[in-house]
């Protein structure tokens, strides 16, 4: 592999790490480890209101309590305002970015008249705000299709889940980019930030991986590089639920980090280890042997 091998795992510091989100973290430590790369950490505190002062330090305390200690500088969403502004000013330039002046309910109605699904944005502002100020910002899909030459299917292959597609237009349609808040909008923040610290893999929690047709396409209209994606199994609650902070699982005990993270390395599929002392090492053998030497 010609590239270096750059990983991230990046938590939203709306509360603790759980059972859920290690899996993630150690799937992207290992991933690294085993390809001889690096494994950088994110904070994604884009979202303000759902933050939980102290979080970020925490998660950095349990991650290091669990042996994983990322190789580089810490980066902190809520610093890279400027990046964003200057991404979504490139796509507004090019006109594939416009403003929208919808409220929830607006598009709740144009929804119900235009038959979409709950999820698609009806696409009501993209020739024009009719007056109303603008409130968020938004992608247009066809637009950058379209001058990109790109299909209507957004295709990608998953190392773990294999081949992937969405029809961003028709599933999702017009996303936002910055929120109506004034927030930087997930989708947004990702795509640069991987861009900017250089990640190559992306190896994150399933219930994610919905949203890399959106972030390939926003790599496109950016002219950014596409990583690399897997997505690791989730964690289910008694509920039969992923275990979320919402659904109230519960932070990482971590009087015995081996105990939490044999649980992960189980949920990923790795044997179980023999031998605690050197745990991350043998897991490392066994994450190359699932998802690195066998043929794809
Ligand atoms: N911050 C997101 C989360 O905690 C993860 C984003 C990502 O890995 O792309 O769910």
């Amino acid at each position: 592999m010609a590239e270096v091998y750059t990983g991230r795992f990046a938590p939203s510091p709306t509360g603790l790490l759980h059972a859920g989100s290690l899996v993630a973290a150690l799937a992207s430590w290992l991933d690294a480890r085993a390809h001889g790369g690096r494994w950088l950490v994110r904070i994604e505190d884009v979202d303000t209101p759902r933050c939980v002062p102290g979080a970020d330090q925490a998660i950095l305390q349990q991650l290091a309590a669990c042996g994983l200690v990322p190789d580089g500088p810490v980066l902190w969403q809520s610093q890279r305002g400027d990046a964003y502004a200057a991404a979504l000013q490139s796509l507004v330039n090019q006109g594939w970015a416009y403003p929208c002046g919808c409220s929830r309910k607006e598009i709740e109605s144009a929804q119900a008249v235009a038959r979409h699904s709950a999820a698609v944005y009806p696409g009501t502002c993209r020739e024009g705000l009719n007056g109303k100020p603008a409130r968020a910002w938004r992608l247009n899909v066809l637009a950058v299709q379209q001058a990109l030459g790109l299909p209507a299917l957004t295709q990608w292959s998953d190392r773990r889940l294999g081949p992937q597609q969405q029809n961003v237009a028709q599933e999702v349609g017009d996303f936002v980019l910055r929120r109506a808040d004034g927030l930087w909008a997930y989708q947004l923040a990702v795509v640069v930030d991987d861009a900017a610290q250089g990640v190559s893999h992306v190896v994150r929690g399933q219930d994610l991986a919905d949203n890399t047709a959106r972030q390939i396409l926003l790599q496109r209209a950016l002219g950014l590089p596409t990583p690399q994606y897997l997505h690791t199994p989730l964690v289910m609650g008694a509920n039969g639920e992923k275990l979320s902070k919402q659904n109230g699982a519960l932070a990482l005990d971590l009087s015995d980090p081996l105990a939490a993270l044999g649980q992960a390395a189980q949920v990923l599929g790795l044997p179980a280890q023999p031998a605690p002392h050197n745990f991350l090492t043998q897991a490392q053998a066994s994450w190359t042997r699932l998802f690195i030497s066998r043929p794809h």
